[in-house]
C-alpha cells in the first residue's frame, strides 16, 4: 500500500458533521489585531469569538484577516459568541458571493484539513483552500 492509499483510507474513517440545535449564525469581518484576540466586525460592533484550538488556528490564520467571514456557534453574553467544535464545519468565507467552508488542502497527499498547519500525512504545509460544500474533492 503506497502512502497516499494509507491516508485516504484514514481520512474515510473520520467522523461526520453534526449540527446541533439553537446555533446562531453571524456573519462579519474578521479582524485581527496584534496582541489582541480575534473578533468579528457585525456591522461596526465587535463580536468576541471563542471556539476549540483549531477553530483558534483558523481565526489567527493571517491569510484569513479581513475576509468577510462566517461563523456558527452559541452567543454565551451578548457581544460574544462560543463557535461550534471544529468537526461540525462551523466556519465559512465568503468569495464572490459564494459561501464556502474554511478548509485546508494537502496537495501532495490530496488531503483536507480543518485548521492550518502541516499535513498530518507528509507533513508539508497545506495551503488554504475556501471550499464550495458541494463541490467533490479532486481524485488523485
Ligand atoms: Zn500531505
Amino acid at each position: 500500500m503506497t502512502r497516499r492509499h494509507a491516508c485516504a483510507f484514514l481520512l474515510a474513517a473520520a467522523p461526520l458533521p453534526t449540527l446541533a440545535a439553537g446555533l446562531t449564525t453571524l456573519r462579519g469581518k474578521l479582524v485581527q489585531k496584534k496582541g489582541e484576540a480575534p473578533y468579528l466586525d457585525v456591522g461596526g460592533k465587535p463580536v468576541a469569538l471563542e471556539g476549540d484550538e483549531p477553530t483558534s488556528g483558523v481565526l489567527n490564520d493571517e491569510r484569513l484577516a479581513g475576509a468577510d467571514f462566517e461563523v456558527v456557534g452559541q452567543t454565551v453574553e451578548p457581544g460574544r459568541i462560543k463557535i461550534e467544535p471544529i468537526h461540525t464545519r462551523s466556519l465559512f468565507l465568503y468569495q464572490q458571493g459564494k459561501r464556502l467552508m474554511v478548509t485546508y488542502w494537502c496537495d501532495i497527499c490530496y488531503i483536507r484539513t480543518y485548521t492550518p498547519g502541516v499535513c498530518w500525512c507528509c507533513q508539508d504545509w497545506t495551503r488554504l483552500d475556501p471550499k464550495d460544500p458541494d463541490t467533490p474533492d479532486p481524485k488523485p
